[in-house]
């Protein structure tokens, strides 16, 4: 079967790929530049602004999987980057859809990368449930849209799954990455209260969640994409400091200073919330990391 996944060049992306290869599927990627394909995958263009999309990609595909979109942490949150933000996840479906309704073609199924975000932030140590109501901050209403130009996607898909993950562990990239340096230099340390929930997922189990997408008929809505643990940032903080060896000097970075070097975009790290994962364990699915100690570990 005909994978097609959009912003396949990505940190998800390229490990779904291997992943979805490993398991027998064919792989076109719908990607903003031209790359050598390779005996697995196939590499197909699309340009957002001139509404270019290579349509071989999409009526070739027998299942689509939607992660392209601006980095939400790549930068300050200016008008000009939010309006980006949620351009780049939401009118790539509109593309897609006018080639699927222009040929009167269906896909198995429309899986698209969400947030956690789409919950808002959460102080206290509520649970959230896919059945969760949203939240209207920036976060929340990117979410809403991206699941909201899926849900659109009815009359071209059997079914439609949207991903809320949560913060991705892995090797040299995503929110690792950006974690690590500090805490190499011996000056990580909990930031802001330190009582902000985080709910992570490592990219195994993240990507071994798509291709339960796929394989799984029944499989259908929205589904959290984290584990369902109690870790804060002070316990993330902590467990990453003990792995690399060092005792934290620092109680925590102030609020206030991440706000006035990151701007609005501080609310990443600074705000936080739990949720569930029984939907998709009710399915089946086992996470293989639920011990954070071994998840980093694995990603170092
Ligand atoms: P990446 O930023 O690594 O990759 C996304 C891909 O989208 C890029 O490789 C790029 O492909 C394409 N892209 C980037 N900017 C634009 C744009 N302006 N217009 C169109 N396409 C663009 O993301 P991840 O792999 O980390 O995440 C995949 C999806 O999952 C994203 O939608 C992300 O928001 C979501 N997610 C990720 C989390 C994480 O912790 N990683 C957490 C929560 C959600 P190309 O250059 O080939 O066009």
């Amino acid at each position: 079967k005909k994978v097609l996944i959009t912003g396949g060049t990505g940190f998800v992306g390229q490990h779904l790929t291997q992943l979805l290869v490993d398991n027998g599927f064919e792989i076109s990627i719908l990607s903003r530049s031209k790359r050598k394909n390779t005996p697995a995958v196939s590499y197909y263009k699309w340009d957002l602004e001139t509404q270019y999309i290579d349509n071989k990609a999409v009526l070739e595909a027998d299942y689509i999987i939607h992660l392209a979109g601006e980095n939400i942490a790549g930068g300050r949150w200016t008008e000009s980057r939010k309006k980006t933000i949620i351009a780049s996840r939401v009118e790539p479906v509109e593309l897609i859809k006018s080639v699927l309704a222009a040929n009167g073609k269906m896909v198995e199924a429309f899986i698209s990368a969400s947030g956690v975000g789409y919950y808002g932030a959460i102080t206290d140590a509520k649970i959230c449930k896919e059945s969760t109501d949203p939240e209207n901050d920036f976060l929340g209403t990117t979410c809403q849209l991206w699941e909201a130009a899926a849900d659109a996607m009815h009359l071209n898909a059997n079914r439609i799954v949207k991903i809320r993950t949560g913060l991705v562990l892995g090797k040299n990239d995503g929110f690792l990455k950006k974690m690590l340096p500090p805490f190499k230099w011996g000056i990580g340390s909990p930031l802001g209260s330190g009582k902000q929930y985080m709910p992570w997922i490592h990219i195994d189990d993240l990507c071994a969640m798509y291709l339960l997408a796929l394989q799984k008929p029944e499989m259908e809505g929205a589904y959290n994409a984290a584990i369902q643990d109690s870790t804060t940032n002070k316990i993330f903080s902590k467990t990453l400091a003990a792995i690399i060896g060092y005792k934290m000097w620092f109680p925590a970075v102030p609020a206030f200073v991440l706000r006035l070097l990151l701007g609005k975009i501080a609310v990443i790290v600074l705000e936080g919330r739990r949720v569930s994962a029984s939907k998709v364990e009710k399915l089946g699915f086992r996470f293989k990391y639920i011990n954070l100690d071994s998840a980093i570990r694995s990603c170092l």
